[in-house]
């Protein structure tokens, strides 16, 4: 039996022309997005099924995930919302390709719309070359052996993807006209080309290839902050290079995909200390806070009284 995981992340989707779309907080721009969002996963499970694969798993890692609707989503997909640093347990198992839906460019690309790597304001390079998310995420998956065989998204996507993996399908759904804003192709015409290259990819994926950096790896990863830098070198192994920067070694790909995810959770996390700060000095906010803060304590008090966890 054929399985392939769709790698699904948002700024990439046919019909997302304003940045605002792949934001929670802008709800009227949000609820488009997330239409939008699913029709492309539709488009991709249908090209897929057609294409032989009976077990397609889809993971939604946008944002803190929970993007797509599940009612109106395939029935006959997998749904699931692994973190970064447990996406490799999708890998893990018996695995013939990946696709990369919904894809956009590294940080700092010119004319990527919304281009980023993982985090807003975050620079990767991997062995001394700058990366994206393309990449990190192919790269994921050939180290478990996995092809990425397919991805959508913006023009200046799609041309990375190429470059970092050669000989995988590709839609270009949307060029951008800055980082705001694109103007999308007829979306029907794109999910059409995203079902036809799909079923076309899923009858030939022992033809991609896998790819994988040359290990040793040297990651680097440049910060907002150096505060933010701080955090991250408290990581063993992880070292400041500058004030902004922190490099981490490894002789396998797999740490050092392991450390950008830690990293990158850690440096998130920290960003919401402030509007926690604010929420709590507003009375809803602290009632919100203190109620979950009462029932935390509660369980804490409740736990077995034994000196060690099994
Ligand atoms: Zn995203």
């Amino acid at each position: 039996m054929s399985r392939v995981i769709v790698v699904v992340d948002m700024e990439g989707a046919a019909g997302i022309v304003d940045r605002k779309e792949c934001a929670r907080t802008y709800p009227e721009y949000y609820k488009r997005g997330v239409l939008q969002l699913t029709g492309d996963v539709n488009a991709v499970a249908m090209g897929l099924k057609a294409g032989g694969i009976e077990d397609i798993v889809v993971c939604d890692m946008h944002g803190r995930g929970q993007n797509i609707l599940k009612n109106q989503l395939d029935p006959h997909v997998k749904l699931v919302h692994p973190r970064l640093h447990d996406l490799d347990k999708f890998l893990e198992k018996e695995c013939d390709g990946v696709v990369l839906l919904c894809f956009h460019a590294m940080a700092g690309t010119p004319n990527g719309f919304v281009s980023h790597t993982l985090i807003p304001f975050l620079r990767v390079r991997v062995n001394g070359q700058p990366v994206g998310e393309t990449a990190l995420v192919g790269w994921l998956c050939g180290t478990y052996d996995v092809p990425t065989v397919m991805v959508t998204g913006d023009e200046a996507c799609i041309e990375e993807a190429k470059k970092f993996l050669p000989g995988l399908s590709t839609v270009t759904v949307k060029k951008a006209k800055n980082r705001e804003v694109a103007q999308c192709f007829p979306t029907e015409e794109m999910r059409r080309l995203i079902e036809e290259a799909a079923m076309a990819t899923a009858k030939q994926l022992s033809q991609y290839k896998v790819y994988c950096p040359r290990e040793p790896i040297l990651v680097e990863a440049a910060f907002r902050t150096p505060d933010e830098a701080d955090l991250v070198a408290a990581i063993p192994r992880a070292k400041k290079t500058t004030a902004r920067v922190v490099a981490y070694e490894s002789e396998k790909y797999l740490a050092a995909f392991k450390f950008l995810s830690a990293a990158t959770y850690l440096v998130v996390s920290s960003w919401f200390d402030e509007p926690l700060q604010k929420l709590t000095a507003t009375d809803e906010g602290q009632k919100i806070f203190e109620k979950w803060d009462h029932q935390f304590r509660e369980e804490w008090m409740r736990e077995p009284q034994s000196l060690w966890y099994e």
